[in-house]
């Protein structure tokens, strides 16, 4: 636990999947390692006059499939073991649900929460600068993650533009509508999040309506999944943020709470109100009894010290690896099914690329378009993960890096690398 590292994670998965595929450690000897890292730094003119070096990270974990594509993390802790972890979960994710691109990731080391728009706009032009020979639509293409918005993504469009002489779209996804941004993309995690639930619940035989709900995260992808299986009849009884949860076993008023949420950016889920409320910690609502429970905020959430205090039936992955490996095991032992993030989370990539394809082809699609061609995606991967899985007597995460790794090796195998 003390030396938790996410990219172990990662290569204890691969191994496994690698070893029922039947392929030689040399088939995917190159897939343990990222093609490219790319470490930056860059000094940023606080508002109080003093000057601050700013660290980040750019890697590329495979471009076998086609350009790297992920997002950007704005958070204390991003490191560089992290940011290889999340950008090798993007190869796999892209490549469970069949889309053209290979895996990247960028973190920048900041706080979001104390910095100010200026400072922020600062941040992420440098930070771009310091990465434009790595990024571009062919290459390349940022995204929003955790502490990263549609503005953001903006300025990042803005600054590589600037940098090339011409508006480049493409460049980046998860931007304004405005500017290039998809309809839908907002949402887009969130309903896949919302699909995958609706899809794992019919294959148990569990109903939706009614069905208990939990969700750790009030961030973009959990506040969106919250709402949306709160509107499909789902009960969700707790909610959670770094600020703390709130559990109310009759069930939460989300829209209520959401409301709450985004008026002020100082309001506290902690300190939300509602007859029947009770305060809970983080750690307690993953323990709670719910069906279903959604982690939606970081990695490492759900590991050997707290595996074996789930009662969740089901663990739906909207973070990014958020259960360790040695948790999976405890999990497994007690039958929860978990829906792996590589497949759970994949709505927002998915909307990504249809926003890359408008901006190649400068052409915008409807709303009702994407979300309903996002579910011509998400479903067919969900069916062709649970199959897989259930040929082979495996885990459904186990299932999904059988068909990605498949398809990521079979791609350098085809192009002769
Ligand atoms: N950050 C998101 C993820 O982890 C989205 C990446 C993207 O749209 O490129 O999947």
């Amino acid at each position: 636990m003390a030396n938790y590292n996410p990219y172990d994670n990662v290569l204890k998965v691969m191994n496994e999947a690698a070893e029922i595929l039947g392929y030689s450690d040399s088939d995917i000897a190159a897939l343990k390692y990222p093609e490219r890292e790319l470490k930056v730094s860059f000094p940023i003119v606080m508002d109080d006059g003093s000057t601050k070096v700013f660290e980040g990270f750019r890697v590329q974990h495979s471009t076998a499939r086609g350009p790297a594509k992920g997002g950007v993390r704005f958070h204390y802790a991003v490191n560089s073991d992290e940011v290889k972890a999340l950008a090798a979960w993007m190869t796999f994710k892209c490549a469970v649900v069949g889309i053209p691109y290979g895996g990247g990731k960028g973190g920048v080391i900041c706080n979001p929460a104390k910095l100010s728009e200026r400072e922020l706009h600062e941040i992420t032009k440098q930070f771009t600068i310091a990465i434009a020979p790595l990024i571009g639509p062919e290459k390349d293409i940022p995204a929003p993650d955790v502490g990263s918005t549609a503005s953001m993504m903006g300025w990042m469009m803005d600054t590589y533009s600037m940098l090339q002489g011409r508006t480049v779209r493409g460049v980046v996804t998860g931007k304004p509508v405005e500017i290039g941004g998809s309809l839908g993309r907002t949402e887009a995690t969130g309903r896949g999040v919302m699909f995958t639930t609706k899809n794992i619940l019919n294959k148990l035989d569990i109903p939706v309506e009614g069905t208990t709900l939990a969700v750790q995260g009030m961030g973009n992808v959990g506040s969106i999944s919250a709402k949306l299986l709160y509107e499909e009849g789902m009960k969700v009884v707790a909610v959670s943020n770094s600020s703390g949860g709130i559990y109310n076993k009759d069930g939460l008023n989300i829209p209520a709470i959401l409301d709450y949420l985004s008026k002020d950016r100082k309001n506290l889920l902690s300190e939300y109100n509602e007859e029947g409320i009770v305060h809970i910690s983080n750690e307690e609502l993953l323990e709670l009894d719910v069906k279903v429970l959604i982690p939606a905020a970081l990695e490492n959430q759900i590991n050997e010290t707290n595996a074996d205090k789930i009662k969740a039936r089901v663990i739906v992955e909207a973070a990014n690896g958020p259960t360790t490996a040695e948790a999976d095991e405890i999990l497994a032992s007690k039958g929860i099914v978990v829906v792996p993030d590589i497949l759970a989370n994949a709505g927002g990539v998915v909307v990504s690329y249809f926003e890359w394809v408008q901006n190649l082809q400068s052409i915008s699609w409807t709303e009702e378009d994407v979300n309903a061609k996002l579910k011509d995606i998400m479903d067919p991967s969900f069916n062709a993960v649970w199959d897989i899985a259930q040929e082979n007597d495996t885990t459904l995460r186990t299932g999904a890096y059988l068909i990605a790794i498949k398809r990521v090796v079979e791609a350098r195998k085809l192009r002769g690398i």
